[in-house]
């Protein structure tokens, strides 16, 4: 099953993948089945947006389906998307993937860096992802940006909705751009001319909206207040995007799913 009106070829600017990796999630794992499900649900949504008052069958995109990925071996999986998003940017498209967890974006971003030195991540998230290990491993959903930062640098990392960190990852964000207002952003963006790349933790969203997902945390955003932001990256120099950390397991009504669905029609309506 592909996301609605999906191209049938894929000789299309926009790449949509679904990565099905949860290894490293450590609270609750279940993100693996996001794509699968989010494909189902689009289903449901019309290829109408009223807002952008565009359509979805106008949108030159092509779901790739699922990659294959090793489940367990953490490094073999990440140098896998790694590889495969340098054949979608050799094809000078855009990735769009659908995680999966949150260290997919280290894969991606590895790659997006290479291509673009002076690239800046925007990260819609709940937590700050920003340690430098976690138990023990470098690599996991809670460093990811860590990761990341290790590549293109703090202060190319803007981060969107964080309310739960470490001590010390608060102390780190001293050095990343904290977004705290939807005006803070729109100043932000207005002086930006670099490539960026965007990573949705879809746990920015308040668990009473977005109950689906490995590490629920109080006090989030809601679908509107998430699109507002969103809505203001159109015409952005847009490199690569995510969205991640939708774990079906835990979405027994199907509104996560829905959710889902419907950010990503958005998104795909905006590139
Ligand atoms: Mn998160
Ligand atoms: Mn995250």
């Amino acid at each position: 099953m592909k996301f609605m009106d999906s191209r049938e070829n894929s000789n299309t600017k926009i790449k949509l993948l679904g990565i099905p990796f949860d290894s490293t999630s450590s609270f609750r794992a279940g993100s693996r089945f996001a794509p699968d499900e989010i494909r189902k649900f689009s289903y449901n949504l019309e290829s109408y947006s009223p807002i952008l008052k565009r359509n979805l069958y106008d949108v030159d995109f092509f779901d790739m389906g699922n990659l294959d990925l090793p489940f367990g071996n953490t490094n073999k999986s990440v140098n896998i998307i790694t590889d495969f998003t340098r054949h979608i940017l050799d094809d000078k498209s855009i990735p769009v993937a659908i995680g999966g967890e949150h260290l997919i974006t280290f894969g991606i971003f590895k790659t997006i860096y290479e291509r673009y030195p002076d690239v800046k991540i925007i990260q819609f998230d709940a937590h700050a992802d920003l340690r430098d290990d976690y138990i023990g491993e470098k690599l996991s959903h809670a460093t990811v940006m860590r990761r990341c930062s290790d590549l293109c640098g703090l202060n190319n990392i803007i981060q969107i909705g964080v309310r739960s960190g470490t001590e010390k990852e608060w102390e780190i964000m001293n050095d990343t751009v904290l977004i705290k207002s939807k005006n803070d952003f729109e100043n932000y963006l207005r002086n930006i001319l670099s490539p960026v790349y965007i990573t949705i933790d879809l746990d920015i969203l308040d668990p009473s909206i977005f109950p689906g997902t490995g590490t629920p945390e109080a006090g989030g955003f809601s679908y509107n207040e998430l699109m507002d932001y969103i809505y203001l990256l159109e015409n952005k120099n847009i490199v690569g995007l995510d969205i991640v950390e939708f774990s079906p397991p835990y979405d027994h009504s199907g509104i996560s799913a829905s959710t889902a669905s419907k950010i990503i029609r958005e998104i795909l309506l905006i590139l």
